[in-house]
């Protein structure tokens, strides 16, 4: 209406005077309108797989699943151990990197449910030029890069890491290829709330510009040492830098090499704020 008060004629004037009491009214009428209760958000179901794997079915019954290492994880449920197809059909599959604990049974599932691996672009590339997946269903992204399957938002983002495939040549014999670099994803559900899977990852700086950038309510946070962060660095990481509302630790207690503990972590985090939730393998909660 802005352009209302440049008429300067007396049919400009009752023009305006009409729309003004016009727009009173309405403002009358919606101050008078009761307040609707707020909803209650609605929740994602998570289910821990063990290591750094995710089950996770979304407020509106996408599944997502993240580096599901299942047939050769220690900790997976035995019901996806033993039929894979139990872990119910795929909408999204992403995959941090090419470790054998996290790249895991993802190139079966893709097949097995027709549905994309979403990866580091440098790790789809030698996958399909192996055979592991069908090119059609590679999709390569990289960092900064956001993908929107079935309509959930993911962007990949930095992981202080490594990457190799090791596949089996022709004759069965397990062969390194170079996998490009580590991610993690920044997952929006369609509620609004945003994960930050944080893959495998030592301590870096620019966690801080991530959690300023993204900020993400709830961080998946590898916790044990070895190959990535330890309970005091992930805990320094997230009272000095990220301070999310919610803390998942995983990447602990599935492998020897993985030392650190859910009571160290919960020791460092002593004095924070941020709510700290524990899974154990095959547990689902709703958050
Ligand atoms: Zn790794």
């Amino acid at each position: 209406m802005n352009y209302v008060p440049r008429f300067k004629t007396q049919f400009g004037l009752v023009l305006s005077g009409l729309l003004l009491a016009a727009s009173a009214s309405l403002h009358a009428q919606q101050a008078a309108a009761p307040a609707a209760p707020a909803a209650a958000k609605p929740k994602a179901e998570f289910q821990w797989l063990g290591q750094a794997g995710w089950r996770i079915v979304s407020p509106t019954g996408k599944l997502i699943v993240i580096d599901p290492w299942i047939k050769g994880g220690p900790k997976a449920p035995k019901e996806y151990k033993d039929d894979l197809k139990a872990i119910g059909a795929i909408d999204v599959l992403l995959v941090t990197h090419a470790h054998g604990d996290h790249l895991g049974d993802a190139p079966e599932l893709a097949k097995l449910n027709n549905t994309k691996l979403y990866g580091p672009a440098d790790m789809v590339t030698p996958l399909t030029l192996l055979g592991a997946i069908p090119p059609e269903l590679g999709h390569r992204f990289n960092k900064s890069g956001t993908v929107k399957p079935a309509g959930i938002k993911v962007t990949a983002v930095q992981a202080e890491h490594s990457s190799l495939i090791v596949w089996p040549d022709a004759n069965g014999k397990p062969q390194a290829h170079a996998a490009g670099e580590p991610v993690g994803f920044i997952i929006e559900l369609e509620n609004g709330t945003k994960i930050w899977h944080m893959g495998d990852t030592g301590l870096f700086g620019d966690m801080k510009f991530i959690a300023d950038h993204y900020k993400p309510d709830i961080v998946m946070v590898p916790i044990g040492g070895n190959f990535t962060m330890g309970p005091e660095d992930a805990a320094f990481a997230l009272k000095t830098w990220i301070k999310p509302k919610m803390v998942i630790p995983m990447h602990y207690g599935s492998n020897p090499m993985t030392p650190g503990t859910l009571a160290e972590f919960e020791a460092a985090m002593k004095g924070s704020n941020i709510k700290i939730v524990p899974f154990t393998e095959g547990q689902k909660q709703s958050l």
